[in-house]
């Protein structure tokens, strides 16, 4: 997808010793994979291996300039500068920090417009996403302030999906992220916190702003980069959408070696609520959503995630449990529940579910046999909580 500038801009290295000054839009190479850049320094006359040198430069070492790739002779990376070419990594421009040790963050991506984009990070995971229990014994890291962490990464600007509790669809959708600025959150964080791929647990969430599945090539690129350029696993990230059928059907294509975990935002007990509060439930509804999902190959014990927002009075009572436990069963799907509570945003008319309330669901879902977990609000004083990524400056 992003073969036609690249393409221009790689006609433009074969020629480069024309010794013009650089152009003021570099193009970045980041979000290209080691094949990519193998075939552009092949075309640029060099070496094949160069290119697997800038790959590990950018998403293993996670440097930031061609300056730094000192891998690279000194003249090639002239060059590539005089090219056009830049590392392009979107930069983390600023930070908020919870009280809960939750970091928000705005990324500014290509050409520093005011289009930022936001990811979170949450130090010692949430709770949801891993509290099966285990994730929790691994042993302290020395040097870090956590053992654990789950970053969670956003694939567009806003959203077309208008769930109407969600704050990032009051946004609409603003435009599609880029492979490169998908992954290049995720590197940008784990340079941050000095994330040692291999070593430390951290654990990706594709839950920011936007839905995966309406963007899913870049999405899928993405995953590729941090799979196998930048030595993530695959089965450390879960991917949530909304129910894009088409979407859950190409995912399900995908090898299991760059496949994340799979979660659906169910939301609802039954079509009827469902189609209330996200619209996109009358264009595929419980049942479809289902048969598609039913055709991902899963790993062995691996389950399927089915995320609850509990919306006070609507959507949180018991008598919703034990329809949700109903609907859970009766799809044959091994699986666990996410329930989250609401997060209140400006200008949606929803109440928080009571506590009482909240625990009661989740114990008749525990009751039918379905494991369910409570997803902890991490972040809410820096509007990083679930359903609150909408490019909020003030802190
Ligand atoms: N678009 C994808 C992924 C991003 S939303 C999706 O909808 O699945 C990630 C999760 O946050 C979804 O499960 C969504 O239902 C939930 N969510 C949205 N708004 C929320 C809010 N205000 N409070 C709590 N959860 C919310
Ligand atoms: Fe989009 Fe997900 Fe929010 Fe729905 S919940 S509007 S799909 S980001």
């Amino acid at each position: 997808m992003l073969s036609p500038v690249v393409t221009e801009k790689s006609e433009q290295l074969v020629q480069l010793d024309a010794g013009e000054p650089a152009a003021v839009t570099q193009t970045p190479l980041f979000g290209l994979d080691a094949e990519a850049l193998t075939a552009r320094m092949v075309a640029a006359g060099e070496p094949a291996f160069r290119g697997k040198q800038l790959a590990e430069g950018m998403y293993r070492q996670r440097l930031t300039a061609l300056e730094e790739l000192t891998t690279l002779p000194k003249a090639l990376r002239q060059r590539l500068a005089l090219g056009g070419w830049e590392v392009g990594r979107p930069r983390i421009a600023q930070v908020f920090k919870s009280v809960d040790g939750t970091e928000r963050y705005l990324i500014e991506c290509r050409g520093g417009d005011a289009q930022t984009v936001e990811a979170v990070w949450m130090p010692e995971g949430d709770e949801g996403e891993s509290g099966d229990g285990t994730e929790m014994d691994e042993a302290q890291e020395a040097g870090k302030s956590w053992t654990r962490a789950t970053i969670c990464v956003s694939s567009q600007v806003g959203c077309a999906v208008n769930c109407q509790f969600c704050l990032t669809a009051k946004l609409g959708l603003q435009r599609n992220l880029t492979a490169g600025e998908i992954a290049g959150q995720v590197i940008a964080i784990l340079d941050r916190h000095a994330v040692e791929v291999g070593r430390d647990r951290v654990n990706l969430v594709f839950m920011g702003m936007g839905e995966p599945f309406l963007n899913f090539d870049n999405f899928m690129a993405a995953v590729r980069l941090l799979v196998k350029e930048a030595g993530l696993s695959p089965q450390r990230m879960t991917v949530s959408t909304s129910g894009i059928v088409p979407g859950i059907e190409r995912f399900a294509q995908e090898p299991a070696e760059v496949r994340p975990k799979l979660a659906i935002s169910l939301n609802a007990p039954n079509d009827e609520v469902r189609s209330e509060l996200m619209p996109i439930n009358r264009k595929w509804p419980i049942e479809a959503v289902m048969d598609a999902v039913r055709q991902v190959r899963l790993r062995s014990r691996e389950r399927i995630t089915f995320e609850y927002v509990l919306l006070g009075g609507v959507t949180d009572q018991v008598k919703h449990a034990r329809e949700v436990a109903r609907l859970v069963r009766r799809s044959g799907l091994p699986a666990k529940v996410n329930l989250i509570a609401w997060n209140p945003g400006p200008g949606i008319a929803y109440d928080q579910p009571q506590a009482g309330d909240v625990e009661a669901f989740r114990l008749t879902l525990l009751d039918a046999g379905i494991p369910a977990y409570l997803r902890k609000s991490r972040g809410r004083d820096i509007f990083a909580a679930c359903g609150q990524l909408k490019r909020t400056v003030e802190g």
